[in-house]
């Protein structure tokens, strides 16, 4: 096959030509849309008096008619390929360029451009959607004005949609009818949108700061209004908070939001008309978990967020996605945290990190934050691009203070409000703010890969000392030789008589560095506070010093981190047991006991995080950490640990989960949260135990849930527990919800993710002709296909190499429809370069076939970085 395109940072030019403004025309039918596009064009400064090649991208779709200045253009003065329109030899410095063409949503099942998701229309344009809508200079630096019309039958399609102001609209003959709409901001063509649908509409207004009403609305399936409330009350935190936060106050004077089915990503910032995957807009208690009300609020934040950073100054090229994309996640994780509970969020981020971002940072797809090269930039929405990218901010803020930072964000939209820019100019205008040289700490933009810090200490006299040294992986691109990165370290000195503990911001920028600490007694050092850097820290501690920093470390992170470690140690030494003697070790050491107990006792601690520090460290995270993972007996330890302690400390469990048990009001409070995620963990252990007292709570937990947070939960405890598919348990629960897609979701989800080993795959072959399994649906095939791969390793890895096969096919399923739903499912292979020899060779067997097969761009990208291994 003939090898994609790749895209170089290195060649970026600006465009020879702008676009002032677009006038667009949709003309909506049942079997196709005609689009009119009038753009008012000049050459860029530099190419003026130039005779010049005008290059549109273009795909999919029927060019009808071509207007140079008002005049037809002939046939030899244009040349038209399946992805480009070129208007040859153009002399004019300023023209108008007058273009028809056909397109036909309904047949778009990609999900790019205009397509349509269940009965209602809507666009998905970033990165080069609206190329598939009409033929542009489809980049982000070409920033244009836009004046949308749409014209629909205005029975099936009573609301229609755009950027900006409503200018106006009529009925016409035929019982269609009009709307227009204009955007006063200029803006690049990937935050353009249009919807046309039949919706319930949530409304509400806001006052800004300078006294100004905006309305807002929010467009959900007929039937929903109920699930809106939590929505619009996280869309009015939002507005409040960049206000107080950052003084950042809105700019039109109503925000629409549109919740739709069918969607490729969590949601879309488009200026004053965001389209969302209905996972993150509709939330009620019965239908909605804690997760999904948090994702809800921190989704709605996050695009919100995005009119000042990603809208207002927007990026110069993809490469520089980051600076939007890791730029609004920190803004979106500070809103989370002063909304709810800081501590929490913290640990929430930094799990997430720790187990996606760096497993993706060690496998074949690593890539720095800003990436040098793609051959399809729809691959570069990672966790590494998002929530590294965050924590790279995250590092300034701690390098110049909060106060610098807010400074560094007024200087910024000072400097370049309007603009499309690149993340030096962000880091200018930090520079710029706190009068600090940033040059050395840029290199994290460029280096891939995490960090890892080797610390050792030692004691001369009444000085504690720490040797730090800084080792990269190999990077997978080509770093310069001098790039060494530049962190800050917190760390803390926890006294291990008088058990305070001192605290100190280092700042690291050599390979190897020696600290020097006055000391009274002996402390236990407690590092990268608050995860100050996002690296993997390697220390020799001893249980006994972990134990200590479990129990009497200020930092909430690092106690949870302590706890960690704990577990993984305790977990090591089983799992060794097992491996060496064929069985099981059916002790507990009297040491891990009791730091267990102590946990449970602690009244102290904040129930949130009770329940995350009695989390065992994930199965994931366990075959991360392994060389040739042996996914089974992972699973079998990791299992037997858990039932162990599950005996070990029943009672307790049992009569905490009896205690949070008592009929309380259903509140979305860090309180609350806390409360039944507790509760839940409880639960776990109970079942864990294999007791009949376990299972008897699982049943009274089940019927009394009130909320799905503890219904799904007991439901994925049956699941795990072996039931069959036709068991009460998870037919109930069918029954109970097949009204409602988005909690099928969770059904399917729960199937994939937690069905047994030998029960798995023929399990989800027969949920895939469920009806109603959406096929097309990429909420969907993410229920089942990802979750199965992702979060069911040991029956995703089964050695017989049968779910690779499985999953190979499925991608090429999908990838015939919708390549970037495939391209993120062939995700599943990503532990690939981990794996033993005969794994390997069942995966690349498997991955073989797909590339056969004449993947798209996006599946042939990512799965040729596999191969290479
Ligand atoms: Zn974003």
């Amino acid at each position: 096959m003939q090898q994609p395109k790749t895209i170089y940072l290195k060649d970026y030019k600006p465009s020879p030509f702008t676009i002032d403004t677009i006038d667009l025309t949709v003309d909506i039918h049942a079997d196709h849309s005609l689009v009119t596009s009038v753009m008012r064009m000049e050459k860029h400064k530099d190419s003026v008096g130039q005779k010049l090649n005008l290059e549109l991208n273009g795909e999919g779709m029927e060019l009808v008619s071509l207007k140079f200045n008002g005049e037809a253009l002939p046939n030899d003065r244009f040349q038209l390929s399946s992805d480009k329109l070129v208007i040859l030899n153009v002399s004019h410095d300023e023209f108008t360029l007058e273009i028809q063409n056909k397109i036909n949503p309904a047949e778009n099942k990609a999900l790019e451009g205009f397509y349509q998701s269940g009965p209602q229309l809507c666009t998905q344009c970033e990165p080069e959607g609206f190329r598939r809508i009409t033929y542009f200079i489809d980049r982000p630096d070409v920033m244009a004005k836009y004046k949308t019309k749409m014209i629909a039958d205005k029975k099936q399609y009573p609301f229609l949609l755009s950027n900006g102001n409503r200018l106006g609209g009529g009925d016409l003959p035929g019982g269609r009818h009009w709307v227009e709409w204009q955007d006063p901001f200029r803006k690049p063509s990937y935050l353009f949108a249009m919807v046309a649908g039949d919706f319930d509409v949530a409304r509400d207004t806001f006052t800004t700061m300078k006294g100004r009403k905006i309305d807002l609305e929010i467009y959900v399936d007929k039937g929903n209004l109920g699930k809106t409330p939590h929505a619009m009350n996280s869309l009015k935190q939002s507005m409040k908070w960049d206000e107080e936060t950052f003084g950042l106050e809105y700019d039109l004077d109503i925000y629409m939001i549109v919740a739709v089915d069918s969607f490729n990503m969590g949601a879309m910032e488009n200026k004053g008309l965001n389209i969302f995957n209905s996972t993150y807009t509709l939330a009620d208690e019965k239908s909605a978990t804690d997760h999904d009300f948090q994702g809800v609020q921190g989704v709605i934040g996050h695009e919100y967020f995005h009119n000042w950073t990603g809208n207002r100054v927007t990026c110069r090229d993809w490469f520089q996605l980051t600076l939007k994309e890791g730029l609004t996640v920190f803004r979106d994780q500070e809103f989370s945290s002063d909304m709810l509970s800081r501590a929490v969020k913290r640990l929430e981020d930094v799990r997430l990190l720790k187990d996606s971002q760096f497993a993706e940072d060690a496998g074949p797809l690593s890539h720095p934050i800003r990436p040098s090269s793609y051959i399809e930039i729809n691959n570069f929405y990672t966790r590494t691009v998002y929530e590294k990218g965050a924590e790279v901010i995250r590092m300034i803020h701690t390098l110049i203070g909060k106060q610098n930072f807010r400074k560094g964000m007024d200087k910024y939209f000072e400097l370049f409000d309007g603009q499309a820019v690149t993340t030096e100019d962000f880091v200018h205008a930090m520079e710029v703010a706190s009068g600090r040289d940033l040059s050395q700490f840029k290199n994290w933009y460029s280096r891939p890969g995490t960090p890892t810090l080797k610390v050792t200490s030692r004691k001369e006299g009444n000085e504690f000392i720490l040797d730090i040294e800084q080792k990269y992986p190999v990077p997978t691109v080509k770093v310069e030789d001098n790039n060494v990165l530049l962190m800050p370290f917190k760390i803390g000195l926890l006294d291990k008589t008088t058990k305070t503990e001192e605290e100190h911001l280092l700042e690291l920028k050599n390979l190897k560095e020696t600290f020097r600490f006055k000391v009274n007694g002996d402390v236990t050092p407690s590092l990268n506070l608050g995860f100050s850097a996002p690296v993997i820290v390697e220390y020799p501690y001893e249980v006994a010093d972990l134990i200590e920093l479990m129990s009497f470390n200020k930092d909430p992170y690092c106690r949870y981190e302590a706890t960690q470690k704990i577990y993984d140690h305790v977990f090591k030494a089983e799992f060794y047991y097992y491996k060496a003697n064929g069985k099981l070790n059916p002790e507990l050491t009297s040491e891990f006991k009791n730091a267990f107990q102590n946990l449970l006792k602690d009244e102290s601690i904040d129930l949130s995080f009770k329940s995350y520090l009695l989390d065992l460290p994930t199965e994931n995270g366990l075959s991360q950490e392994m060389l040739q993972p042996d996914f089974d007996a992972i699973h079998t330890v990791h299992h037997h640990l858990r039932k162990k302690l599950g005996v070990e400390f029943q009672e307790w469990f049992l009569k905490e989960h009896d205690r949070l048990s008592k009929a309380s009001k259903f509140e979305l409070t860090p309180k609350a949260f806390g409360e039944r995620a507790l509760k839940n963990q409880c639960l776990t252990y109970l079942v864990t135990s294999e007791t009949k007292a376990g299972m008897g709570a699982l049943d009274k937990h089940y019927a009394n849930a009130t909320n799905m947070t503890e219904e799904v939960h007991a439901l994925q405890l049956y699941i795990a527990s072996g039931v069959e598919l036709e068991h009460e348990s998870i037919q109930k629960f069918y029954q109970k919800w097949k009204h409602d897609s988005l909690v099928m979701l969770k059904w399917f989800s729960s199937l994939a993710a937690f069905s047994p080993k030998k029960s798995a795959l023929p399990r989800i072959e027969k949920l895939e002709k469920n009806v109603l399994f959406q096929k097309q649906v990429p909420n969907y095939l993410r229920a089942l296909y990802l979750q199965f791969a992702k979060n069911n390793l040991h029956a995703f890895h089964d050695d017989n190499g049968d779910a690779y096969r499985f999953m190979a096919q499925r991608i090429r399923m999908i990838d015939g429809f919708n390549p970037q739903v495939a391209s993120r499912a062939a995700g599943a292979f990503s532990l690939i370069n981990k794996l033993d020899a005969k794994r390997q060779t069942e995966m690349k067997t498997a991955l073989k076939s797909i590339m056969d097969d004449k993947p798209s761009r996006d599946t042939y990208e990512v799965i040729s970085k596999y191969l290479a291994q």
